[in-house]
């Protein structure tokens, strides 16, 4: 159990505790109160001492027990004293003044994030884990033939990782003056993101995780054959990602020069937006979704037949997409060279505004949503029987909206006028009248009324003879004089 020393129970902690094994040293402790304590001969039976955040503590005594030791966020902690053989565990985040700390030969667990002052860590043949993100000064790591885990993004002054034969997992992003990591055969995972001197990586067989986003001085991929997570995003000078036979996740947005992605056999998920030299999609006959944005090269998408949400929004050479028998989600905005929406029964959202060569839509028995605003020459849109929310202004050439059953939301030109819709509850963002208050504001019959985009309602009858009595005028709503250009 662990016993808390305040400026209360000092005396008598040390006088009457039987066991000092477990000790955590209040916060507020007074300078002179600390100063008691280490002097006690009590303190060879620590075995754990917590000081966190006790600002008062400038030095440690030599405890010969100490297996445990906390004193994160003690700013004015100068010196641990070395030669605290037994000490295992060590944590002291975040105590700027801290320099010594590579004096623990049988340390295994080493926590000190934030120690600005620290620029080596060395020598520590039992150490296991390694937690030294943003000791901005750390310069060497280097002898810790036992460590696992390293974790040091933010240390930007650090050159090399090597010679770590049992590491697992290396964290070791934004360390801008890191150009080498070698001889780490065991590695599993790998994050080197930001790491902008870094030129190559080495091949490591066990590797499963790698992210190197914007390794701007990257030139390859090498052939992991277990990798299945690959985010490289940003790494602007690799031209081709080679066959990674285990690739499940394939991330590499941006990637300026990025020409070729090789056929990936068990790759599921790709997302490659912005690569403007990117001219293929790999043929994978897993894949469940695709991003590929602003891809400006691509000519075609191969037939992905498992792939349910496909993206590629600004695509502006692709002229046809497969008919994918799983897709849900077709994001297709601004394919301005795209002639044709595919059939797709499974579709369930469709969004391809400023498609400017589309004439209509196909029929889509399981449309719930059409975004498909701006497109310049779309005439028609069908009866689709699940759609609810239709969003198409400014199709200046679409000639009217289909009775839709199921629709809840349409947005549409301000000069359509807009069939009885049953389940119809918000138009042009106003809420529509229900169905018994829905009446003709000619003469005042509740049946079958249309309305017009200013919302008002009317019979096409009652409307007709409103269009007789304008003569050659402008038509307009007899009810507001908004204008209507939808002829009759
Ligand atoms: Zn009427
Ligand atoms: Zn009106």
């Amino acid at each position: 159990m662990m016993i808390e020393i305040t400026n209360q129970n000092i005396q008598d902690v040390i006088e009457n505790t039987e066991i000092l094994s477990s000790i955590k040293l209040n916060k507020n402790l007074s300078t002179q109160n600390i100063s008691i304590f280490f002097k006690s001969d009590r303190i060879g039976e620590i075995i754990e001492l917590d000081c966190q955040s006790c600002s008062s503590v400038t030095f440690l005594p030599f405890m010969s027990n100490i297996k445990k030791l906390c004193c994160d966020s003690c700013f004015n902690l100068v010196a641990i004293p070395p030669l605290l053989t037994n000490l295992e565990t060590l944590s002291c985040n975040k105590c700027p003044l801290l320099n010594n700390i590579s004096e623990y030969c049988n340390l295994v667990e080493l926590y000190c994030n934030l120690c600005e002052s620290v620029t080596k860590i060395c020598d520590l043949p039992n150490l296991k884990y390694l937690y030294s993100g943003d000791c901005i000064n750390l310069l060497l790591v280097n002898n810790l033939p036992s460590l696992t885990i390293l974790h040091c993004p933010g240390c930007v002054r650090l050159q090399s990782i090597a010679n770590m034969i049992n590491l697992v997992d290396l964290y070791c992003d934004q360390c801008f003056q890191l150009y080498n990591i070698s001889n780490v055969p065991n590695i599993v995972s790998l994050k080197c993101n930001d790491c902008s001197r870094l030129a190559e990586i080495p091949y490591i067989p066990k590797l499963i995780i790698l992210s190197c986003e914007y390794c701007i001085d990257l030139h390859s991929i090498p052939l992991y054959p277990k990798l299945r997570t690959l985010n490289c995003s940003g790494c602007m000078n690799i031209d081709i990602i080679p066959y990674l036979a285990s690739l499940n996740i394939l991330i590499c947005n941006e990637c300026g020069y990025l020409k070729y992605i090789t056929d990936l056999p068990r790759l599921t998920r790709l997302e490659c937006n912005q690569c403007i030299r990117l001219e293929n999609i790999p043929t994978s006959p897993n894949l469940d979704v695709l991003y590929c944005n602003s891809c400006f090269s691509i000519k075609s998408l191969p037939y992905m037949s498992n792939l349910t949400i496909l993206k590629c929004n600004q695509c502006t050479q692709i002229e046809y997409i497969p008919e994918l028998p799983k897709l849900t989600i077709l994001s297709c905005n601004s394919c301005v060279m795209l002639k044709v929406i595919p059939v797709i029964s499974s579709l369930k959202t469709l969004s391809c505004y400023k498609c400017n060569n589309i004439y209509s839509i196909p029929s889509l028995p399981n449309l719930n949503d059409l975004i498909c605003y701006n497109c310049n020459k779309l005439e028609y849109i069908p009866d689709l029987p699940n759609l609810e929310t239709l969003n198409c202004p400014e199709c200046p050439t679409l000639l009217s909206i289909p009775v839709l059953q199921k629709l809840t939301k349409l947005t549409c030109d301000r000069t359509l006028l807009i069939p009885p819709l049953p389940k119809l509850k918000i138009l042009n963002g106003y809420i529509v009248p229900t169905l018994s208050d829905q009446e003709c504001a000619i003469c005042y019959e509740i049946d079958n009324v249309y309305f017009t985009s200013c919302n008002h309602s009317f019979h096409i009858e009652c409307l007709k003879r409103w269009f007789l009595v304008l003569g050659g005028r402008t038509q307009t709503c007899p009810y507001c004089r908004c204008e209507l250009t939808h002829k009759y």
